[in-house]
């Protein structure tokens, strides 16, 4: 059977130029980086090196790059990291109900065990981007934090960062911004962004899984919520995945240098997969607005269809895709995301999520919206009958 995945949001597969950088390090240069001797410091230099070139992918200083084990590790850390190294009390966090569930999970924890620390979740419109005024209007005096992902995950959506780091700046209050699905679909710069933390994942990237980073700018204080040997500058314990961070490096590189030719690609996949709708003349809605959204994220409605049913037919043609966000049960739930713009009932209920990447031809994407065209008009013709 042909298999063509079309989830490349939820991870991707390992670029192969990736896992020829990486290679070395699983079984000749082995060494753990806090050794003193030799075998030791080649890996230590390697782990540098690494970190050098993701700075350089986001326009940031090496030392202000942290390693981790995900991107989830890196959002709890800047979260967690940045209200331990706030003494004050009460303190308070502004989030937003389209984030990442390892954002709104950690928040939420955080309002239920921490004494006098308080969370808003500001809503999002229906067009999928936060109001920066909604922002700024929950921000209170004791407010330390506020964390507002760039590209989202569900349905594709940029969110304001810029303009929100910049009100945010005389006011003293940090930002946090989970940067996940950015690099290598839009333009990434810690500095154009003006945010405090970013975090990122190898494996979106066609980089390893269980690699993740996060930016912390110069001067922010941050306090470990993993202790022990003191590695990445005493702010996160335990020996480096060091192939993890050789490969997490080489993808990083790559994506920022194939950025144009990756948004030209997946903007070609795209349309390819939406002619194939539009020409089928079946119903559809698109979730988000059309403009600000990353190339190659698509998350789209099929009235009269259900969203579990959809990806199960889909499956068993061959073609991954997902109903949202991949979650650690595996058993699908609604999407939070959706939820948060307001969409509700068969919107949310028909809702399926067409994430492109490389290893995807426009080709294969027109046939994809062919497969899809053909489920639905099935299911809303049996609906009818
Ligand atoms: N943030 C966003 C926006 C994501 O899409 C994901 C993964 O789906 C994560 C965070 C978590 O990344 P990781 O798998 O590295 O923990």
């Amino acid at each position: 059977m042909i298999e063509v995945y079309c989830d490349h949001c939820a991870t991707t597969p390992l670029d192969p130029r990736v896992e020829q950088a990486m290679r070395p390090f699983w079984r000749k240069r082995f060494g753990n980086p806090s050794s003193v001797h030799r075998i030791g410091q080649r890996a230590r230099a390697a782990v540098e090196q690494a970190r050098r070139t993701v700075a350089r992918a986001l326009g940031a200083d090496p030392e202000e790059i942290i390693f981790t084990s995900s991107a989830t590790e890196a959002n709890n850390l800047a979260t967690h990291g940045c209200l331990a190294a706030e003494r004050k009390r009460p303190i308070h966090l502004v989030t937003t109900c389209i984030e990442h569930a390892c954002v709104v999970e950690t928040c939420r924890q955080i309002e239920r065990l921490e004494t006098r620390c308080s969370v808003t979740v500001v809503g999002c419109p229906e067009r999928g981007v936060v109001r920066v005024e909604d922002i700024l209007s929950a921000l209170r005096p004791e407010t330390v934090l506020v964390a507002l992902m760039h590209v989202n995950n569900e349905t594709g959506m940029i969110q304001p960062v810029t303009e929100v780091a910049r009100a945010l700046r005389d006011r003293g209050v940090r930002l946090l911004c989970d940067a996940v699905q950015s690099l290598g679909r839009v333009a990434l710069s810690v500095q154009e962004l003006g945010c405090d933390f970013l975090t990122l994942s190898a494996h979106k990237i066609y980089g390893p899984q269980g690699v993740g980073a996060l930016y912390v700018r110069n001067g922010t204080p941050l306090e470990p919520i993993i202790l022990g040997g003191g590695q990445e500058g005493g702010l996160r314990a335990g020996t480096e995945n060091v192939a993890g961070i050789v490969g997490f490096a080489a993808a990083a590189e790559l994506a920022v240098r194939e950025q144009t030719a990756r948004r030209h690609h997946l903007e070609q996949c795209e349309s390819a997969f939406l002619e194939a709708l539009e020409r089928a003349r079946i119903t559809w809605h698109l979730n988000g607005a059309e403009s600000a959204r990353a190339p190659g994220i698509l998350n789209i409605s099929f009235p009269g269809c259900s969203r579990d049913d959809l990806v199960i037919a889909l499956d068993l043609e061959g073609i991954a895709v997902s109903a949202g966000s991949a979650c650690g049960s595996g058993v699908p739930a609604t999407s939070h995301v959706l939820e948060g713009m307001g969409l509700g009932g068969e919107r949310v209920e028909s809702a399926v999520r067409f994430s492109f990447g490389l290893g995807n031809t426009p080709e294969q994407a027109r046939w994809v919206g062919e497969r899809v065209a053909a489920l639905v008009r099935r299911r809303t013709a049996a609906s009818r009958d």
